[in-house]
Order: structure tokens, then C-alpha cells, then sequence
């Protein structure tokens, strides 16, 4: 297969900081499409692959899954783009196409499992797939989301992976104008969250280890705020919620959150993934038929809903826009929560 290459960003080990490397990218067979990318996403995601926080990193890792840009080439089959047009990648660049979940648009749960933007298996040149911290992605067309053309380009990035991940539970969920929504942790996702089910007209509510945080909170759509480490605040929402949000990357006790739950509640954790400590108390979900469930991004048609939805709601994120190689440091302040809320890498300067 014929192949041409790319400047992109990437980690050779775990310990390493990012920096700048060639990789391959395929010429565009009949079904993908070529996009050059303009915006890229940083994800807390990104960054526990670079470090290798979850196994499984494969290196040289180049992270990124927040992609919008151009379309330059099309392939023979696709009629769904042209050149020149918008698109968006998000975390999903394949799936099989032919499995239960497949069939009903969960391609998040793809039972052959999706091919991740980064870190997945490349199908078509072998070896391990790269991510959107580069010049141009080439990604089957079934995979592409067309993005909205009155948004601000570099502010909907985060929507290709944050506002999904967000967006898919709260549907789920059936989060509407009668819901009491909370969202735990202001980031990336926690902003997003906010701002997706106060357009879907829900009651909102963030819990937050951080009081400097509450009036941006506000601003962002949420209607209170509760700070997490204060009893007093979080006994005064005892019972409240029909679904909680959990954003927080880091194993933490998820009890007290359980206890903030409406009888048949819900908490989504969409944020730690493994084991939780201290143990999770089934006392209270027997007692209240309460849940606690997991959800992973969203499929594509789901995505294009979301983009269309933020289109018609003028719903974007809040960005910091960085530079390429200002990367290494944007991490460093993403796990000190010293970014409002989505840092951004302007892709012209790689
Ligand atoms: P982020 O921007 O760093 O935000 C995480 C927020 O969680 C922080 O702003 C902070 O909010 C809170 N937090 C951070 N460390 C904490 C700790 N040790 N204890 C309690 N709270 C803490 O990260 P993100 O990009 O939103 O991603 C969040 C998590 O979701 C990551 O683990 C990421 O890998 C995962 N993720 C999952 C999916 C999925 O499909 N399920 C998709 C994308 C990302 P406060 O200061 O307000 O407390
Ligand atoms: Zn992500």
C-alpha cells in the first residue's frame, strides 16, 4: 500500500516528553478520506496514553483524538464529503460494520472492538494506528462527522471526543427538562457535561474539589455548585439527582456521590477506569434502586448528533489555544487542573 509522511508529535516511552517525528500516513483508498488537520484536542486521555497510565501503550505513541480540519482528498467511493469541506474525527477511526452493536450505531462497542484513533490496531499498513497531534489523517469516510460551518473551529475539537462522551450518557439516560443532572470535576469533560445537559434543559449542578471554580461554573450553565470535600454541601443535596456525571481521572471514593442520588438514580463514570477504593457500598443502591454505570465515548451517528445539536445551540468549549510544542507543559498544567477547560494545539504550528 502506498504511503506518503507526515510531521506529527509523539512520545518514545513512557517517560519521555513529546516531540516532533515523521510517521506514515496511507494514500486514500476508495472509501477514506485525506484531512488536513487544523485543530487538534488535548484529552486527559492523551496523556494517559503517552505515560502509559492505563498498559498498553504502544511506542512511538502520537496521542490526539479531538480532530477537525480540511478535506483534501476524497476517495472514489465517497459521496458523503468533497474536497474543501469541514470535517471532524473523533476517537473512532474503524469498526466492523457487521456486529450487533455495529448494526444498532454502538460502534463504541464494537464486539470486534473499534479501532482507536491512536493506539489501535492499524488494519490497513499493520503496526499500531496514530493520532490527530499531526499534519493529516487519512480515516474510512463511515467514520467522519461533518461539522457544523457557523461554530468556532478550534472550539469544537473538544466536542469530537469531550462533548460525546458527555452527550452519550446523558441521552442514555434520558436527561431533559424535568432532570436534576450533577456533574463531578470541572475539566474537559466536567465543562462540557454542563453545557450539553443545560441544553438539553436540565437542572445542573457541579461538584467540584475546587472553590476558585464555582463562577465559572455558573457562567457555564451550571445552576449550583457543591463543593465535594465540604459535608455540609454535599448533605444539603442528599437524594437529589437522576444522573450524576463522574469525570474525575484518579480513583476516588464514589460513596458520597451514591448518597446524592434520587431514589432510581443513576452515576455514570465516565472518567477513573479500574478498580474502586474504598469499596463501593451497596447499601444505599439496594435501598434506592440506585445504579452505578460506566460509559465509553459514543458511536458515530450519536457524535453527528451531538455536533449537529451544538450547531443549532451555538454549543462549543472553552479553549486555551496552544502551540505544538507547547504540548509537554499543557500536560503538566492538565494534571495540576490549571487549564480552562480544553487546551486546543493550533496544528499550523507543527
Ligand atoms: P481533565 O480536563 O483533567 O478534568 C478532570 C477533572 O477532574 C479536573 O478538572 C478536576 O476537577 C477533577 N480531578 C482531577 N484529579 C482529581 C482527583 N485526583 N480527585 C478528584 N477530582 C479530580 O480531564 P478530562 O479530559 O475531562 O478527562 C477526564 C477523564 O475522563 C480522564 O481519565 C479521561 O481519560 C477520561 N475519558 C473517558 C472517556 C470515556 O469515553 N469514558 C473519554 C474521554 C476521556 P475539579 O478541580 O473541579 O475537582
Ligand atoms: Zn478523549
Amino acid at each position: 500500500m502506498n504511503t506518503f509522511t507526515v510531521r506529527a508529535y509523539g512520545a518514545e516511552s513512557t517517560t519521555a516528553d513529546l516531540k516532533e517525528m515523521n510517521i506514515e500516513r496511507r494514500e486514500a483508498t476508495p472509501n477514506d478520506v485525506e484531512i488536513e488537520i487544523l485543530y487538534c484536542g488535548v484529552c486527559h486521555s492523551d496523556l494517559h496514553t503517552a505515560r502509559n497510565d492505563w498498559g498498553g501503550t504502544i511506542y512511538p505513541a502520537v496521542p490526539g483524538h479531538e480532530i477537525v480540519g480540511r478535506i483534501t482528498k476524497v476517495g472514489s467511493d465517497v459521496s458523503k464529503f468533497k474536497v474543501g469541506d469541514l470535517a471532524g474525527v473523533g476517537c473512532i477511526v474503524d469498526s466492523c460494520g457487521t456486529c450487533e452493536s455495529c448494526k444498532h450505531d454502538l460502534e463504541q462497542y464494537c464486539l470486534n472492538g473499534f479501532t482507536g484513533t491512536y493506539n489501535g490496531k492499524d488494519k490497513h499498513l499493520g503496526g499500531h494506528t496514530f493520532g490527530g497531534y499531526s499534519q493529516k489523517v487519512v480515516v474510512d469516510s463511515n467514520h467522519v462527522l461533518k461539522v457544523p460551518e457557523n461554530l468556532d473551529l478550534a472550539a469544537v475539537a473538544p466536542l469530537l471526543c469531550a462533548g460525546i462522551t458527555t452527550w452519550s450518557p446523558l441521552k442514555h439516560w434520558n436527561v431533559g427538562p424535568n432532570s436534576k443532572v450533577a456533574v463531578v470535576g470541572l475539566g474537559g469533560l466536567g465543562h462540557m457535561a454542563i453545557k450539553l445537559a443545560k441544553g438539553l434543559g436540565a437542572e445542573v449542578t457541579l461538584f467540584s474539589r475546587t472553590p476558585g471554580k464555582a463562577e465559572d461554573a455558573k457562567q457555564l450553565g451550571a445552576d449550583h455548585v457543591v463543593i465535594s470535600t465540604e459535608q455540609s454541601e454535599m448533605d444539603s443535596v442528599k437524594g437529589k439527582f437522576d444522573v450524576i456525571i463522574d469525570t474525575v481521572p484518579y480513583v476516588h471514593d464514589v460513596n458520597p456521590y451514591i448518597t446524592t442520588l434520587n431514589i432510581s438514580g443513576t452515576l455514570v463514570i465516565v472518567g477513573y477506569l479500574g478498580g474502586l477504593e474504598p469499596i463501593l457500598n451497596t447499601v444505599p443502591m439496594i435501598m434506592g434502586r440506585k445504579s452505578v454505570a460506566g460509559s465509553v465515548i459514543g458511536g458515530i451517528a450519536e457524535t453527528q448528533e451531538m455536533l449537529d445539536f451544538c450547531g443549532e445551540h451555538n454549543i462549543v468549549s472553552e479553549i486555551e489555544t496552544i502551540k505544538m510544542n507547547e504540548i509537554n507543559e499543557a500536560y503538566e498544567r492538565m494534571l495540576k487542573s490549571d487549564v480552562k477547560y480544553r487546551f486546543v494545539i493550533d496544528m499550523q504550528s507543527l
